[in-house]
């Protein structure tokens, strides 16, 4: 039996962003994972830093979007010192093109009700000629795109170990092959059992993905998450072209070109369609004419943990007090806040007041 200040349940990139987030700030914590048999969206994502497309109708999703993008040369710089490890950070801004006129005037909308409430995420409209001046060998079907100069990206996967290794190099630990089967409360105290073993804490924080429904029934939240499949083409490594992340293609720091964004509600099936990838290749190409040449060397699907409204949920248990539940569609974009602000506002005891309007009351407030 185990008595950390804080037990974390869930790896992927939230709990580990707050596990460590826990640990420095002096907090002993426990991080719990299922394990490889499990499903992780952290290790499937398209590690995008985005800011241009979020909480549009939301302000204090755009806001709170726009502090992790501020924050994160922070974190990388905090983590590259720690570990050594080197994230890829690049912050030059991104692009979404359009491919027609309906998709320039959605883009332009969007953008109208954002700075409304966003000022400061500055995005913009360029037509085809500015872009082409940015990206050389755009295709001639591109009609324009947005820019924002807030947005970035980074190597997803060299995050989520820097996390991990930053938790351990502080103090922390973390128990992999340990899924939770069970959580109790008493005396203040939370018991966590996992099939071998038990651990207690007074603090407890849920962060598992699309397992966290579960977890969370135990101990009387209600975390509405549900999947949604994305479906991803990496190519061969090529020369460097694409200087900017883009809403559905980005190239790696080693030179693979990443194309992503599909969107399928179909449960708990993380497999892949040729109709999609298709689809998605299709669209890069008319992108990028040249990529018709590049080979694609992997394919896969990942899981989205999706909120009814797409939004985070952050939750705070009135009934045991202690215990905290964390999930969100954009972990890699929110992994600046969840370390260096959520966690350190749990560590004090309650919920940053940035996130109160993400409750999961609000969904039940919608229903009435
Ligand atoms: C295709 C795709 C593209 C994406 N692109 C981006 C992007 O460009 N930018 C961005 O910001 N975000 C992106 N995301 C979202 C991002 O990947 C997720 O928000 C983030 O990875 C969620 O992390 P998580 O820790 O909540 O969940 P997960 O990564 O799913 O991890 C959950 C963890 O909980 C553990 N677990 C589950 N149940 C239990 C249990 N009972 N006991 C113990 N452990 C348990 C599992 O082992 C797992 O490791 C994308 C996601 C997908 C699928």
């Amino acid at each position: 039996m185990k008595h950390p200040d804080a037990i974390v349940v869930g790896g992927g990139l939230v709990g580990a962003a707050i596990a460590y987030g826990l640990q420095r700030t002096g907090l002993s914590t426990l991080m719990l994972d299922e394990g490889d048999v499990a499903l992780r969206a952290s290790r499937g994502n398209f590690g995008l830093i985005w800011v241009q497309s979020k909480g549009i109708n939301f302000p204090p999703y755009a806001s709170w979007t726009w502090d992790s993008a501020s924050l994160w040369p922070t974190l990388d710089a905090e983590l590259r010192d720690l570990t050594g490890d080197v994230l890829d950070l690049h912050q030059p801004g991104g692009i979404e093109f359009c491919l027609s006129d309906d998709e320039i005037k959605k883009c332009r909308g969007d953008i109208r009700r954002l700075h409304a409430h966003a000022p400061q995420v500055a995005a913009e409209m360029l037509d085809h000629k500015a872009l082409s001046k940015m990206l050389p060998g755009l295709g001639p079907d591109v009609v324009g795109g947005r820019y924002c100069r807030g947005d970035g990206h980074v190597n997803p996967l060299s995050l989520l170990r820097a996390l991990h290794k930053g938790l351990l190099t502080k103090g922390g630990e973390i128990k992999s092959g340990s899924p939770v089967r069970s959580i109790r409360h008493q005396g203040g105290v939370f018991t966590v059992a996992t099939n071998t073993e038990q651990h207690q804490s007074a603090r407890l924080v849920l962060a598992a993905g699309l397992g966290t429904r579960d977890l969370a029934e135990m101990i009387g939240l209600d975390i509405p998450v549900r999947p949604i499949r994305g479906q991803n083409l990496v190519t061969e490594k090529l020369q460097p072209f694409l200087p900017f992340p883009c809403a559905t293609i980005r190239q790696t720091g080693e030179g693979s070109v990443q194309i992503g964004a599909s969107e399928e509600d179909v449960g708990f099936n993380d497999a892949t369609t040729p109709r999609i990838l298709n689809k998605m290749a299709a669209r890069a190409v008319t992108i990028f004419p040249h990529l018709k040449q590049a080979r694609i060397v992997r394919v896969w699907g990942a899981l989205r943990i999706m909120s009814p409204d797409g939004y985070p949920i952050y939750a705070q248990s009135q009934r045991f007090p202690g215990a905290f539940a964390a999930v969100c569609h954009s972990g890699v974009t929110l992994a600046a806040v969840h370390t260096l602000k959520l966690a350190k506002a749990i560590a004090e005891g309650a919920l940053p007041d940035a996130v109160s309007a993400m409750n999961p009351e609000r969904f039940a407030n919608a229903q009435t």
